[in-house]
């Protein structure tokens, strides 16, 4: 019982991942989140980097699920575009906001009201002068508050967070992540992008598998566990609704290389 009389909710501990590379199957549609699930966070977010190997990875992944593959990011279209250079990816970018589907198409969702976004923006920049190692990086609707550089910064921003949004109430949301609060719009979240890419070929009727790792990661391992999916959290030390785990991006990267080798050998 907790502190405010309501129990938690017992969670099943997630599964070892690599057990279900034994079902892996080509009708499986791949979505995955970036930072932190396929690379390791770096202090400044532009000095992320996709290894060769893993772009190689993801090319033959993509062919081998008939194109049901996509990546699900709190990062803009552009960054991910950026980051996965030249590979043509299914993107979903600032946990759904924008989505660009296999075919090219982009679309955005409903835009939120733009003085609530000037007044979030400002209120976001004005932390960061009176909080030295504060950095805000601009999304254009969302505003992410990195404070890596200055960990003892935790509880102010998060406290701040919480109130610019309050002050947006019920369009604006915080949504935590690691070393990072970011206010984004309540329009959008990963489990919508997921099922948006499920109405759509190639993913329809497959069945969807999700790679993540953060709070944001939980809307969609939701949609992926009542769609009979797989959810698979990667280096989560928290209670999750993932029903799979990996200890690391590292770990994740290797089993995306042994899924590869799986579909492979059952197409020889
Ligand atoms: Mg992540």
């Amino acid at each position: 019982m907790t502190a405010s009389g309501v129990a938690p909710r017992a969670v099943p501990a997630p599964r070892d991942a690599r057990a279900l590379l034994a079902r892996a199957a080509p009708d499986w549609a791949l979505f995955l989140d970036v930072d932190g699930c396929l690379v390791d966070f770096e202090t400044a977010p532009e000095n992320v980097r996709i290894p060769a190997e893993l772009l190689q990875t993801l090319e033959r992944l993509q062919h081998a699920l008939g194109g049901a593959l996509a990546i699900v990011s709190g990062r803009t279209l552009a960054d991910l575009d950026r980051l996965f250079a030249p590979l043509p990816l299914a993107c979903a970018g600032q946990y759904g906001f924008e989505r660009r589907s296999v075919d090219g198409t982009v679309h955005g969702a409903p835009m939120p009201d733009a003085a609530d976004v000037a007044h979030v923006r400002r209120c976001s920049f004005a932390l960061a002068s009176e909080l030295p190692g504060l950095r805000v990086e601009d999304k254009i609707v969302s505003f992410a508050l990195h404070y890596r550089e200055a960990p003892r910064l935790a509880e102010p921003v998060q406290r701040a967070a919480f109130a610019i949004a309050a002050e947006v109430p019920g369009r604006y949301e915080v949504q935590p992540g690691a070393m990072v609060q970011e206010l984004k719009p309540t329009l959008s979240n990963k489990g919508n992008a997921v099922n948006l890419f499920r109405r759509e070929a190639p993913f329809r009727e497959r069945c969807p598998v999700f790679l993540g790792d953060d709070f944001a990661d939980e809307a969609a391992f939701a949609v992926v566990n009542a769609a009979g999916g797989h959810s698979v959290c990667i280096g989560c030390d928290r209670a999750t609704l993932a029903n799979h785990a990996l200890p690391s991006p590292t770990a994740a990267r290797a089993w995306l290389a042994e899924l590869l080798r799986a579909l492979e050998a059952r197409r020889a």
